[in-house]
């Protein structure tokens, strides 16, 4: 060989089998194949890999880890939360069909379906899911779809799974839920009748705020359709972020464990704090925390960007969910979009403070938080 290929090419193919500890990265665009015959057994479904954006272990790995912990039988992964609930609305959704969703859906999930699904024909209708009249009220002759978050953002309001199977049941339609904030360590929709599950797996799922992955779990036919969609819309993940991801989604157990417990105290101290007006935390429906979001409204004597100002070691970010306690200011980052009125009928104001529990010592961050609301009142 001259030097040419022998930089690229060695003269026996066959490779060693290395059994490491940890799933290999298979950082690659396709696979390669000894023959025909196995060319031919990749479409038979023998279970190879062909073209990372068809499939690849590393997102398979994670589709599969999801899977098992919201219990269903199938799950996939995609390139972001969005492209994740993107492929799975498509599953079920045509042009000229319908869509029932939640009015106070995650800020670019509503951009997605109201936005972008609108202009391809889909209608949807955004109704209070608070009350099940209205929800019922709004599914038409051709609503295909109900969606919505088992705990929603900012306000954490907690969704009446029962609920919506029911309507789901009585009326043929498929039933989507955001569960992003719950996780399947506090709540397993697809348990409870539910037909798709989603996550922004950017978020709890990944952990550590270093990834942008989504993923997706439900029955077979389902996740087949949507996986379908991914590959066709390019919306595939990348090995090294679905490695991340599920390396990441390790020690979920440990971090939602901690990250409630935590929140849970961090509600009870604000409570007993006279400046703030109103804590947002799903309380009953778990002794040790269910979740690790705190959403604060503050009095209106307090300054609001002075309290952002207060903040310490606690970093300003407009996500939430990792292993760092972090705040944010919903009316102008999230639900910036949304139109004044609408934000003052959900009851975000100026005033009103989303807080992302971390791993921290619970006296610390409850510590900074009140130092944080010192400083708002001058
Ligand atoms: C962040 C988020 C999304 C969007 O996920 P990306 O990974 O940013 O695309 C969807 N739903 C909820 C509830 C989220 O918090």
């Amino acid at each position: 060989m001259n030097f040419e290929t022998s930089v690229l090419h060695k003269k026996n193919k066959t490779e060693r089998t290395i059994i490491s500890k940890v799933t290999p990265i298979y950082q690659t665009s396709a696979f390669a194949f000894n023959d025909l015959d196995e060319l031919e057994g990749f479409y038979q479904g023998n279970g190879n890999y062909l073209y990372s954006r068809v499939g690849n272990p590393n997102t398979d790995e994670l589709g599969e880890l999801i899977a098992r912990l919201e219990g269903a039988p199938a799950g996939a992964a995609a390139s972001s939360g969005l492209s994740a609930i993107l492929a799975g609305v498509l599953a079920v959704v045509k042009s000229g069909d319908h869509i029932v969703a939640a009015d106070d859906l995650y800020g670019g999930s509503f951009h997605l379906i109201k936005e972008e699904l609108t202009q391809l024909g889909i209608e949807v209708t955004v109704v209070s899911f608070s009350d099940a009249a209205q929800v019922e009220g709004a599914i038409q002759e051709n609503t295909k779809l109900i969606y919505s978050e088992s705990i929603t953002n900012p306000l954490l309001r907690v969704e009446n799974l029962e609920e919506v199977v029911r309507l789901a049941q009585k009326h043929h339609l498929v039933s989507l839920i955001d569960n992003t904030f719950a996780t399947p360590y506090h709540c397993q929709p697809y348990l409870k009748g539910i037909d798709l599950v989603v996550h922004s797996a950017t978020k709890y799922i990944g952990g550590h705020s270093d990834i942008t992955a989504g993923v997706l779990a439900g029955d077979e036919e389902l996740v087949g359709k949507a996986r379908g969609k991914i590959v066709n819309l390019g919306a595939n993940l990348s090995p090294f972020e679905a490695w991340l991801t599920c390396r990441g989604a390790k020690t979920l157990a440990l971090r939602m464990k901690q990250q409630s417990a935590n929140a849970n105290r961090v509600a009870g101290a604000l409570k007993q704090n006279k400046e703030v007006k109103k804590v947002y935390y799903p309380y009953q429906h778990g002794e040790e925390g269910f979740g690790a979001i705190v959403t604060i409204e503050l009095t209106d004597s307090a300054d609001v960007n002075e309290f952002f100002k207060g903040l310490g070691w606690i970093k300003i970010v407009p996500t939430l969910a990792g292993v760092e306690t972090s705040v944010s200011h919903p009316l102008i980052t999230s639900h910036r979009a949304l139109p004044p009125e609408a934000c003052r009928e959900l009851g975000i104001t100026k005033q009103v403070v989303r807080i992302s529990i971390g791993i921290e010592h619970a006296d610390d961050i409850i510590a900074q938080l009140n130092e944080a609301i010192n400083r708002s009142l001058g």
